[in-house]
């Protein structure tokens, strides 16, 4: 297999379109807008080669059409057809090659943020849309905490040196949020502290790992001792299951 390099593509406010490129061609994660991908596509000198689609949202939709229609290239996305321009549906345990030459993904189904939500996974990669965040996860827009509860499960059994490439800039503000869950918090301090600084020059703080959001995510925590005790005081009551920390920390954060 080539040498495959990825390259966030900074769009709308706080997006990310993840570009994977590799001898001359692309293929880009969830392209909101057309205009940011066609100018990195001109600087760099490659050539689109196929598009992947995590879920319905504009913000990760938007500019496929037109992507599509300039470059011709397939797109691959949820399977529901609720997507105008899909030409490859898929579902849990499909496998994908965006575009030759490229790695082999496997499809995960993780529902919550939506209920159409995928994810794609090569060994070293995870493309993982509004799902996960470093130190977050998605709002629940669409599906419940149980169905997040299983998905964030997913990517957390994933091995540790996988490189999480979320689709936003949200982590010093979902690290903001973890301090005041688990003050104190040593790992949770440090990476504060880390991308305050990496966000000063405007860098992004991702791609994150999933080693590193086992340790600093609470929504990937919601079994541990500590993060149950937090979230109870903060609910006002016994919190029996991961399903319900979590739902709890959701709410938690969506008020904070
Ligand atoms: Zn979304």
């Amino acid at each position: 297999m080539p040498m495959m390099t990825v390259t966030p593509i900074p769009a709308l406010r706080d997006n990310y379109i993840w570009a994977m490129h590799s001898e001359g061609h692309a293929v880009v994660v969830d392209p909101g807008v057309a205009e940011p991908v066609v100018r990195w596509l001109d600087d760099e000198g490659l050539q689109l080669a196929g598009i992947l689609i995590t879920h319905h949202h504009g913000d990760h939709t938007g500019g496929m059409p037109e992507l599509k229609q300039r470059y011709r290239v397939p797109v691959v996305g949820p399977a529901g057809g609720h997507i105008r321009g899909i030409d490859r549906h898929v579902g849990e345990g499909d496998r994908v090659v965006p575009a030759p030459g490229f790695p082999e993904y496997t499809v995960l189904e993780v529902p919550g943020h939506t209920l159409d939500h995928i994810a794609y996974y090569a060994p070293g990669h995870l493309f993982c849309g509004d799902t996960l965040f470093s130190a977050g996860c998605g709002r629940l827009f669409e599906g419940n905490a149980e169905q997040l509860h299983q998905s964030l499960a997913k990517f957390a059994a994933l091995p540790g040196p996988t490189r999480v490439y979320a689709a936003h800039e949200y982590t010093v503000a979902n690290l903001e949020f973890a301090r005041s869950v688990l003050p104190g918090d040593e790992k949770i301090e440090k990476a504060l502290a880390n991308a305050l600084k990496i966000r000063e020059n405007v860098n992004p703080t991702l791609p994150s790992s999933v080693a590193r959001e086992r340790d600093i995510n609470v929504f990937l925590r919601t079994e541990e001792t500590v993060v149950r005790a937090a979230a109870e005081k903060h609910a006002g009551g016994k919190l029996e299951t991961g399903v319900a920390v979590l739902a709890a920390l959701r709410h938690w954060k969506d008020e904070f």
